[in-house]
């Protein structure tokens, strides 16, 4: 299929499903859009459609005055509906002009930021959320509940043309679902926007819209999808400055379809979870939600000690002047709640008992490693070395994950270096130890949710039985927004550079492609100046000469330091004006 027809299909049958194959075929081929590849009218005649006619048109005709009859029913029964929908729209307007009436933004005269941005403002006081702007929809999060959600919208979106009814995030889910099955092709819907903005939720919307038209007939699908996603969410969110539930991870859902449409099963991709939060958080901020449910659902069941926590001191990982043990997290009834919640999900999934006790060790040991602290040790030759100076501590964590106490400290305290095929053992000073630490906290946790992903997509893979029908998709892709704090890590810098991955899209999406096609056919537009990020990406993804790339490379070298990677990099610049 040429990209021209991807982007802006010929028409369709509202509801393929309810008409028959050699229709649905007839009517694909009469509207392809491109003449080159649509048959003529005698190829047309010789279609089975066409051809199975003969010798019953006596019926067929009676057929369809009857047919014809009861759509002029129909029909009257909708205009009045419209009218209905007009009037009422016109009576808001009265003293507002009708600058908010238009719903798709691309359908402005003028479209410059001003115009956008009042639009989308005096849409949103009247409680309008959603906008389209050509095929794209925006959402301005309306921070409280609409009642907009109800099974009855859900109806109203199903199979209709985007202008029925007015903008919405289930008819973006309907145009996935439509085409997917009308093409037979696999769908994507990309959301982004600022943290805080709306995307999980936005996400959520499309998954329950996604099952209602996959119609399972039986809701376990959603619920489970809806489980699970509490489940990654505990593992995944935390409380942000923007979001007290900011999704902390990227999630790429794929909702799985039979080729007539019938919603089958999903997967889940994670990318990028911020594991840096699990050993230090920025002020107002908090770590992953699980430390919290756990801590208090543990201490509702007298097993803190069991899994060797303190109901006295604060963990290192979840200490914050504002937070106060006790009163804040021990005894706090919603944690407990999610808590149980979580263990639910967990025995739903199919985890075991065993399994369920070994991921809340490994959650305890992680809160006990950042309680391992380290001393200098003089030694002989100068060298700095350092020793663990709580022994205690270490002996939980060791007995938490199950290993041997001193193979850890070794660990910890020591690195191996390997020069000239032989390998010589080297101790962590102090400071490299620490860093050691965290980066195992770190790693454990990471391990930890990517084993949980991979249960939970156990869970929600298809059934067998649909295994030889052709699969179709659906993929949602719902990351972390954009983020800009007064210090910013790594973390935060693959976060962005996804983001203007995602924004390249964007433009490509609004602008290139829009003007390549205007060009194709000819139309004599005025051509839009935009800014073009792609410099941007190339500056920290282009290989060799890339910043990542440079990182990688740095990373390799023993004897790399901050200041080389500098170095690197304002190389890398004077090669760069080199150039240009
Ligand atoms: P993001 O994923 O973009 O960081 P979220 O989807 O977590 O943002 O949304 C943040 C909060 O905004 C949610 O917890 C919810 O309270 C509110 N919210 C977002 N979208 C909606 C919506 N469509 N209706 C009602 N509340 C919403
Ligand atoms: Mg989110």
């Amino acid at each position: 299929m040429g990209r021209n027809q991807e982007r802006n299909p010929p028409p369709t049958l509202r509801q393929p499903e309810l008409w028959s194959d050699d229709f649905n075929d007839f009517i694909c081929k009469c509207v392809i859009k491109d003449f080159e590849l649509r048959p003529n009218v005698l190829d047309l005649l010789q279609h089975p459609f066409i051809k199975q006619v003969k010798n019953k048109e006596k019926l067929l005709q009676n057929q369809l005055i009857e047919l014809i009859d009861l759509n002029q029913q129909v029909g009257l029964i909708e205009k009045t509906r419209h009218e209905r929908i007009h009037t009422k729209k016109g009576n808001h307007m009265k003293n507002q002009g009708d600058s908010d009436e238009v719903e798709d933004l691309a359908t402005l005269e003028v479209l410059d930021e001003n115009t956008v941005t009042d639009h989308l403002q005096n849409r949103y006081e009247r409680d309008m959320i959603y906008t389209y702007v050509g095929d794209i929809l925006i959402a301005v999060n309306p921070f409280n509940v609409m009642d907009i959600y109800t099974p009855e919208h859900s109806t109203l979106y199903i199979g209709v043309k985007r202008t029925a009814n007015p903008p919405h995030i289930f008819a973006v889910a309907d145009i996935a679902y439509q085409s997917m099955v009308t093409y037979s092709s696999d769908q994507c819907i990309v959301i982004s926007g600022e943290s805080g903005a709306g995307k999980t939720e936005s996400a959520h919307l499309l998954v329950q819209q996604l099952t209602v038209l996959g119609k399972a007939n039986n809701r376990t699908l959603q619920e489970k999808i809806l489980l699970v996603n509490n489940l990654v969410e505990a593992f995944g969110n935390a409380s942000t400055v923007i979001n007290d539930n900011s999704s902390r991870f990227g999630k790429y859902l794929e909702m799985k379809f039979t080729s007539t449409g019938t919603v089958v099963g999903a997967q889940i991709n994670e990318y990028l979870l911020e594991k840096s939060r699990v050993v230090h958080q920025a002020t107002s901020e908090k770590n992953f939600h699980i430390f919290y449910y756990i801590y208090a659902g543990l201490a509702d069941r007298k097993k803190l000690a069991h899994y060797k926590l303190s109901d006295s001191k604060t963990p290192k990982y979840l200490f914050n002047e504002h937070i106060k043990l006790g009163p804040d997290i021990v005894s706090n009834t919603s944690y407990k709640e999610q808590f149980d919640a979580v263990e639910q999900c967990f025995k739903v999934i199919g985890f075991s008992l065993e399994e369920l006790g070994s991921v809340y060790s490994i959650l305890a040991s992680i809160l006990n490693s950042g309680d391992i602290e380290f001393a200098a040790v003089a030694s002989e030759h100068q060298t700095d070395k350092s020793n663990i100076s709580n022994g205690s501590v270490l002996e939980n964590v060791a007995s938490l994950l199950c290993i041997r106490s001193d193979e850890l400290q070794e660990a910890l305290t020591t690195h191996c270096v390997v020069a000239r095929g032989e390998t010589i053992v080297r101790n962590n000073t102090v400071e490299k130890a620490t860093v050691v630490r965290d980066a195992m906290s770190k790693a454990l946790y990471g391990r930890l949710f990517s084993w949980i992903v991979n249960r939970i997509n156990s869970l929600l893979r298809p059934d067998s039985q649909g295994e030889d029908e052709q699969n179709l998709n659906i993929g949602i892709l719902d990351i972390f927004g954009f983020e800009n704090f007064k210090k910013n890590s790594f973390e935060q810098l693959c976060i962005n550079i996804a983001n203007e991955q995602i924004q390249f899209y964007f433009i490509q999406h609004i602008f290139t492609w829009e003007q390549d096609e205007y060009l194709n056919e000819e139309v004599d537009a005025r051509m839009i100046e935009y800014e073009d990020n792609r410099p941007l990406l190339d500056l920290f993804l282009q290989k060799p000469m890339g910043m990542l790339a440079l990182l990688d490379e740095e990373s390799r070298f023993p004897q790399a330091t901050d200041q080389t990677l500098v170095g690197q990099c304002l190389q890398l610049t004077r090669r760069r004006e080199h150039h240009l």
